[in-house]
């Protein structure tokens, strides 16, 4: 998504703790239906008039005049964004929607404003910080048409505004798909208990399953039945349906034209060129090293896959043929009997609520901050809210103390921002795990962020690979509300695409090392105990797997780029051509394109960055040199890394932090299993 989502502070919703004075801090305004429908069109108006009236002065204040502009742009904009995809309420998620689509014109509109384009070239930066903002400002500029003549500028917008449009039609089909699937008991033979009783039944007394997480995963990882994983496997895959394949392939039309407008050849260039890779060849350069680096150890892996099969069904060892949906089935029975590893029961070792505190702990030792709970007005009883806090910095920062900070950055014990946990699947809800930084924070508008965490975890407990997935998304959330940056443009995440996943890569270490995980055991001694070698075991079956899960990255990104590439194919033949050449090959009626979000969100020729990123994170992660809890390398880690968000190159911020060039060295032996 372009929209970034700042947002809004309404005095209003407020209310305070029982026990502080808190004064009024920020929160998220919870629009119903009717209000977000009555607000849209003000909203807008008065955007447009700040806008018209900033256009017509001539200073050089124009740097202050963005901010303030984008701000109250996002105030109302980016909790309208939030609200279309957890909203409790079908009618607020309509009229979000209904909303967004008049409001996303205007960031078009921004972005094209000449007279603005012209005060921002006038500009003689004084320090690097607004050298970066102005480049950032005139690359925004030029992206959105600003130097285009006239008539291609409208085409421009009117092409933006579509696929935005095409953008938000398709993420609700996903969200609100309603397939379900029916399966009589027997067909979920090998499904544990909690997971059984946790699951819907018709007047029959047969399952009803949605397609969230929870459902899925632990089906595909346990369900004996292969015909009965096929089925959930292939509703699955299809989820979106065929209509997103329209939308997917209109918006690729669109883009390509929109590359073409701007006399480049096609959308990958257009794209890349504001990113770290900077051309198309060096992410295809980068993609054909990691297909090298993984092709014989995913070749390795199914093969092992496929004699677990033969086991298990009792066939002749080289007979049977490994399918998509028996993938998650052998790798859960092969990690079983190596490292005695029962995913499952894993949740009884990381209850969420106590994951959810574990994550916090971490954030709070390492960082220097302090978390304290809050009740204010949420959309729905499940969420949560907390305040984060300055504390004191070096050695203090484990005496559980609220003792000031003295060392850089806020100051001592300041109010930092919020955050919002949303943490288990309903109807209608985001289905997957993201962090939505709702407001961005600007020290020269006095504004602290607020973040959201969204996600559909199981609400008894976290297997390994969610507690992976809660400290990626946190980090995310974490770069959000510790950025302290001087524009609201360049808040936390708002970094270039293939750095944004680098610091929540690197924090899912924390699921995985027991430096960290002695953590866990300090909030929850009544949990079960990983012993080391558990942990260890852990590790490596975590590992187990990594050249099938890299190869199919890599598989998901050249995709991604070939669709950006030149004349824009079909989306479903190309996926269905690409898929087919790999070693499980393609299963016909599966339409993984209708639901892939990424290539219709802010990842179109972006995919690559999930692995670019990683690259960074594994080296970063090096810094810590093997103490994970190091409050200095911590602290250190959130000033030079956390704190600026974009308003330095990640190049430069990374270079800081190491104290050297990065290398990929610590990448390619994780994805080859050697790290
Ligand atoms: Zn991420």
């Amino acid at each position: 998504m372009k929209l970034k989502f700042l947002a809004a502070a309404t005095a209003g919703l407020l209310v305070t703790a029982a026990a502080t004075a808190a004064p009024a801090r920020p929160a998220i305004p919870l629009f119903d239906a009717a209000t977000i429908t009555s607000r849209c069109h003000t909203e807008l108006a008065q955007a447009r008039a700040t806008k018209k009236a900033i256009e017509a002065k001539k200073d050089t204040a124009v740097f202050a005049d963005w901010n303030r502009l984008s701000i109250q742009y996002a105030d109302f904009a980016y909790p309208v964004y939030l609200l279309q995809n957890v909203a409790t309420d079908k009618a607020t998620r309509d009229a979000a929607q209904a909303c967004l689509e008049k409001l996303l014109p205007f960031e078009t509109e921004m972005a094209q404003s000449e007279p603005l384009y012209q005060r921002v070239r006038a500009v003689k930066p004084n320090d690097p910080i607004d050298e970066t903002f102005k480049q950032d400002l005139i690359e925004k500029f030029e992206d959105g048409g600003a130097a285009l003549p006239p008539d291609k500028r409208k085409r421009a917008q009117q092409i933006t505004d579509e696929i935005e449009r095409l953008g938000l039609q398709y993420s609700k089909n996903v969200n609100e798909d309603p397939t379900t699937v029916i399966l009589e008991p027997a067909e979920a033979a090998g499904m544990p208990e909690a997971w059984l009783a946790a699951r819907k039944r018709d007047a029959n007394g047969n399952l009803v399953l949605g397609l969230d997480y929870p459902t899925v995963v632990p089906f595909m990882q346990n369900a004996t039945s292969e015909a009965a994983r096929r089925k959930v496997w292939m509703a699955k895959n299809r989820e979106g349906g065929e209509q997103n394949l329209l939308l997917l392939d209109r918006a690729l039309k669109l883009r390509h034209e929109l590359a073409l407008l701007h006399g480049v050849p096609d959308f990958a260039t257009y794209a890349v060129k504001r990113r770290m890779a900077q051309t198309p060849a060096a992410v295809n350069e980068f993609l054909g090293k990691v297909q090298a680096a993984v092709d014989e150890v995913e070749a390795r892996e199914l093969a092992e896959l496929r004699a677990d099969k033969a086991k298990f069904t009792g066939t002749d060892p080289a007979m049977p043929i490994l399918h998509r949906w028996d993938l998650a089935f052998h790798q859960e029975r092969v990690r079983r009997a190596r490292f005695q590893i029962d995913q499952e029961a894993l949740r009884a070792y990381f209850p969420t609520d106590k994951s959810i505190l574990y994550a916090l702990k971490l954030a709070e030792q390492l960082y220097g901050i302090k978390f304290v709970e809050r009740k204010v007005p949420v959309w729905h009883p499940d969420v949560r809210y907390l305040d984060v806090f300055d504390q004191p910095s070096g050695p203090d920062a484990k005496s559980k103390t609220d003792l000031p900070a003295k060392g850089a950055g806020n100051r001592p014990g300041a109010f930092i921002g919020g955050i919002y946990l949303d943490l288990y699947p309903r109807e209608g809800k985001y289905n997957h795990a993201a962090a939505f930084a709702v407001r961005p924070g600007s020290t020269l508008a006095q504004r602290t962020p607020i973040s959201v965490l969204v996600t559909n975890f199981n609400r008894k407990g976290l297997d390994h690979d969610e507690l992976e997935t809660l400290l990626h998304e946190f980090g995310h959330v974490l770069h959000g509300v510790l950025s302290k940056t001087r524009y609201a443009d360049q808040s936390g995440t708002s970094v270039k695409r293939d750095f944004v996943e680098a610091p929540s890569q690197m924090f899912e270490e924390w699921a995985r090392r027991e430096e960290a995980l002695n953590l866990f055991m300090e909030i929850c001694p009544k949990c079960p105990r990983l012993t080391s070698a558990q942990i260890k075991q852990l590790d490596s079956a975590r590992k187990y797997g990594q050249g099938t899960r890299f190869a199919r990255q890599r598989e998901y990104a050249a995709y991604d780029m070939k669709l950006h590439t030149g004349a824009p194919p079909p989306a479903m033949a190309t996926w269905a051509q690409l898929e087919g050449k790999t070693r499980l090959g393609h299963v016909e009626g599966s339409l993984f394109p209708a639901s892939f979000g990424h290539l219709m969100g802010g990842y179109a020729a972006g995919y690559y960055g999930y692995m670019w990123s990683q690259v960074l994170a594994l080296d970063m992660l090096s810094a810590f040199d093997g103490k994970l809890m190091s409050a200095d390398v911590g602290r250190r880690y959130r000033q030079t890394i956390l704190a600026p968000g974009g308003q330095r190159p990640p190049q430069v911020l990374v270079e800081e932090f190491l104290g050297r060039k990065p290398t990929s060295d610590a990448f390619y032996a994780e994805i080859t299993g050697r790290r």
